[in-house]
């Protein structure tokens, strides 16, 4: 989702993320724009330089010194619930044995919603992760742009979505003693039918953070995908430790 695009359309459950929360509408993703590469890096915390997925095949990624970070919080809080659904089913393809309980693969974002806000009440998850992936099929068929009618519309379903699984948040039996934190961002952007490249429109994504120990505000320093991943750790409680050679920080706590 290009970020001009999600400040253009109607998306009133997004706003109220970003405006209680900190943003950055200026973040920046991989240079190879490319949704392996791009959620690779903001799920483990590197560059492609590190994680080596270079394109969608996945062909032989380094998960043995970077891999997801539910890995690492396995490593040092075994008891955590980790879940993850998704509507591009590559992005499990860095996931080892045990890094998640449940990895669901759905075919549209309305039965990812489904399926998450289901887990929501019924489950008792430490963490989830979830991708919804029409607003880039809206892309690739119409094109990527504040001036497309079709483009805008998808992020309005997508913001509809979002609004459902936080509904299912906050209305947990045992939200008021939770501690959520809701991170929002987006592999890529797009030109024309595509993306891939490195250019503005391709690479500069959103990201927001909303949750009780988020610093609101606009995030002034420079924000990039693979902050995802660390931040996530941070407020998981995970010791981060140099040895592990991340490259993203902790970003708007
Ligand atoms: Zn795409």
């Amino acid at each position: 989702m290009r970020p001009d695009c999600l400040l253009k359309a109607k998306t009133p459950n997004l706003d109220k993320l970003w405006q209680n929360g900190a943003y950055s509408f200026s973040a920046l993703t991989d240079p190879i724009s490319s949704s392996g590469i791009c959620w690779t890096a903001m799920l483990t915390g590197v560059w492609h330089e590190k994680h080596n997925v270079l394109d969608n095949e996945y062909t032989n990624p380094n998960i043995a010194e970077y891999p997801h970070f539910y890995h690492r919080v396995k490593a040092q809080k075994p008891e955590s619930k980790l879940f993850s659904v998704v509507n591009w089913s590559p992005i499990h393809k860095i996931l080892q044995e045990g890094d998640a309980d449940i990895a669901n693969y759905l075919l549209t974002d309305e039965k990812v919603t489904g399926r998450v806000t289901d887990l929501l009440m019924n489950d008792n998850p430490d963490a989830m992760f979830v991708q919804l992936d029409e607003v880039d099929h809206a892309g690739h068929e119409y094109v990527y742009s504040v001036n497309s009618e079709k483009y805008l519309a998808s992020i309005e379903k997508a913001d509809t979505l979002v609004g459902k699984m936080i509904s299912a948040i906050q209305n947990r039996k045992t939200y008021l003693s939770e501690n959520w934190l809701v991170l929002v961002s987006t592999d890529h952007g797009g030109s024309q039918n595509g993306h891939g490249k490195d250019i503005p429109e391709h690479t500069t994504i959103f990201y927001i953070a909303n949750g009780k120990n988020v610093k609101k505000g606009e995030l002034k320093q420079q924000v990039n995908v693979i902050d995802v991943a660390v931040t996530s750790m941070k407020h998981l409680g995970i010791d981060t430790k140099e040895s592990w050679n991340l490259d993203g920080k902790v970003v708007g706590l």
